[in-house]
Parts: C-alpha cells; sequence; structure tokens
C-alpha cells in the first residue's frame, strides 16, 4: 500500500494524496477484485457455435427462399424444425439433473411436436400411429432402464412412469376408437403401459399414493 510521507497515512488505489495532493512512496498494492476471465468453457463454445450455425441457416434460407419465391415457402419449415430443435434442447438442459422428469417431458414434448409437424405437412396420422407408442414405450422402457441403475428412488421417477404408461395406453383407445388405422404400434405401447401400471399396483402404489398427494396437496 502506498504512503503519503507528509500526512502519514496509507492510500489505496491511489497515486496522489487525498489530504495534501502530494505524490505518494512506496509499492503499489495488488489489485483487489481478481482479473475476469474471457476463456469460454467447453459447453459454452459448443453451445454457441449450434447457435451460429442454426441461426445462420435459418437467416440463409429465408434469403434464398425470399430469391426464388416461385418454389414456394419451404424456408419457415427451415425456420420451424430450428425452433423445435432449440425447444427439445432448452428443455433438456432445464432438467439434466432429473431424469425421470427430463425423459417423461422430451417424450411429451417431441410428440407434441410430431403431431404439429403431421398438421402442417397435410397429416398422415403418423404422429398418433407411430411416433406416440415409440416415445412412450421408449420413455417407459428408459425409465425402467435407468433408474435403477442410477440408483433413483421411487418416489422421484413413480409419477412420471404413471404418466407415461398412461400416454402409452393412449393411442390404443385412438386405435380401438377407429381413429388410428394401423394398430401394432399402439398395441405394442398399451401392452406395456399395461405392465407398468400393473408393477406400479404391486409394487411401488404406496409411494405412488404418497407423492400424489404430496404433489397435488390433497
Ligand atoms: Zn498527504
Amino acid at each position: 500500500m502506498k504512503i503519503c510521507e507528509k500526512c502519514h497515512v496509507q492510500v489505496r488505489g491511489s497515486s496522489v494524496c487525498p489530504l495534501c495532493g502530494s505524490p505518494l512512496e512506496g509499492e503499489p498494492e495488488l489489485p483487489i477484485y481478481p482479473k475476469l476471465s474471457r476463456k469460454i468453457s467447453g459447453m459454452g463454445m459448443l453451445l454457441r457455435i449450434m447457435l451460429m450455425g442454426t441461426v445462420s441457416a435459418g437467416v440463409i434460407c429465408l434469403a434464398m427462399n425470399g430469391m426464388l419465391p416461385e418454389t414456394g415457402n419451404w424456408s419457415w419449415c427451415v425456420i420451424l424444425g430450428i425452433a423445435s430443435f432449440w425447444l427439445c434442447f432448452f428443455l433438456l438442459c432445464r432438467h439434466r439433473k432429473r431424469l425421470p422428469r427430463l425423459f417423461t417431458e422430451q417424450a411429451f414434448v417431441l410428440w407434441l411436436l410430431c403431431l404439429f409437424w403431421d398438421g402442417i405437412t397435410g397429416w398422415g396420422g403418423w404422429s398418433l400411429e407411430w411416433m406416440g407408442p415409440i416415445l412412450f414405450s421408449a420413455a417407459q422402457l428408459t425409465l425402467f432402464i435407468v433408474c435403477p441403475a442410477k440408483k433413483i428412488p421411487p418416489q422421484e421417477y413413480v409419477v412420471c412412469q404413471c404418466l407415461n404408461a398412461l400416454m402409452g395406453i393412449f393411442p390404443a383407445l385412438l386405435y380401438l376408437a377407429g381413429e388410428i388405422r394401423f394398430g401394432v404400434p399402439a398395441l405394442i405401447s398399451a401392452s406395456l403401459g399395461g405392465i407398468t401400471l400393473l408393477f406400479i399396483f404391486l409394487f411401488d402404489m404406496t409411494v405412488l399414493r404418497r407423492e400424489l398427494s404430496r404433489r397435488l396437496h390433497l
């Protein structure tokens, strides 16, 4: 710290004495705040590259579509595709530490996106026939494998597993109501959903009841 020879005071962060204005003597002190590092972590850099790449692709497609209007309004599909990707990615990052919730939410959001894409591309019914059963079966199987492997306690996954099972059964109801033509994926998914619900009923029913009453404030 610097010292004023006349006033005998120690002064920090100045080269002249605030009392008499004389130049200060002694060694300047080390800066009190740590130096900010501009280094970006590997993950942050990857995220920036992804953002840069997707936004540039969107802008280039919009510009190309603007120059070639006779090719139709296809650039909006690219923009919506990029938005769908970032929505899933954002949710993936938000719940990356709560795996049961992550898988359930991803299955549900991906299914909603499939419904949306099926709708805007002229409704082929594939979102109900194929994607619903595949996504919810995959979510159930993933929870069955990942939760015991990661030693996740039943109270953290039983509600998610139950929701996945119910969503897995839903396409079969649509098939029985005649809304779906090809029923094999829906029936497989419903069987899996039924087995999951039976498993929960036999082994985790107390936990499920407790979790539901806690979450719904019953
Ligand atoms: Zn002084």
